[in-house]
């Protein structure tokens, strides 16, 4: 049953609220532009650090939702006693069923944070989908995508967060621009560490060791029953001894 309507009051009637003149300059933008790249590494997207220097940034996402709110215990107990910095990409809907433990992620200066987009989605102009995940249907999708999580984390930072990963990890090249016109950086990734927290440790292990200088990892801390933790403590052993540093995005991007 539809609302009874009420009679116009002149000036003091209710006013809609005001459109959002962000999206709706970013709907504007991106009118009739058409994609024609998709994947994990399009233009836009940074999958390696820019220098020579022997270093890599270890990242993990928390996907939230479907895609899992736990958070492993275990995995930010060994970057926190090897001294080990790391990149944490958190979605929306892991912040709301972690309220403690974002709160002492984002108090540690060990870890930065990025955003992992709002429902966890690909980030298309044009519907496009990832691992059976269907992606934003157009630019005004895409900006509530990137700016619902990024209104949250900035709250709750006190600054907004300076990096992105959508969901999946997948952009198209138009998207990639949406995210620079929010103010954030579309981060990627060269080496694929956990595959989505399905990897036992010794693949883990393996992936992630095949890094060299200049590597962003991605992995995952949302999984605590994954093999992430065992496979990093490992590869962390490993790289640290073969003189690679582990450092945080910022330090380079
Ligand atoms: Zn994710």
């Amino acid at each position: 049953m539809p609302p009874a309507t009420t009679a116009s009051t002149g000036s003091s009637a209710v006013q809609a609220p005001p459109p959002d003149s962000a999206r709706a300059k970013i709907v504007a933008r991106y009118q009739g532009v058409r994609p024609t790249s998709w994947g994990t590494d399009v233009p836009g997207v940074i999958t390696r650090l820019p220098t020579r220097d022997a270093v890599l940034a270890l990242t993990f996402d928390a996907c939230g939702g479907p895609h899992g709110s736990g958070c492993d215990a275990g995995l930010i107990r060994l970057l926190r006693k090897r001294s080990v910095p790391a990149t944490l990409f958190v979605n929306e809907r892991w912040i709301q069923a972690n309220r403690k433990e974002f709160a002492d992620l984002a108090a540690d200066p060990l870890f930065e944070i990025g955003n992992h987009g709002t429902r966890h989605v690909p980030l298309s102009l044009s519907g496009r989908s990832a691992y059976n995940i269907a992606g934003t249907r157009d630019a005004g999708e895409v900006y509530d995508e990137i700016a619902g999580n990024l209104d949250t984390l900035t709250r709750l930072l006190g600054k907004p967060p300076r990096y992105f990963r959508s969901g999946t990890a997948h952009y198209d090249e138009v998207a990639t621009k949406i995210v620079t016109d929010l103010g954030e950086r579309a981060i990627g990734f060269d080496i694929n560490g956990d595959q989505g927290a399905t990897l036992v440790p010794d693949q883990v292990e393996h992936a992630v060791c095949a890094a060299r200088p200049g590597s962003i990892v991605i992995g995952h801390f949302n999984h605590p029953e994954g093999g992430t933790a065992r496979g990093m403590a490992a590869a962390i052993r490993r790289l640290s001894g073969s003189g690679l540093r582990f450092v945080h995005l910022s330090d380079y991007i």
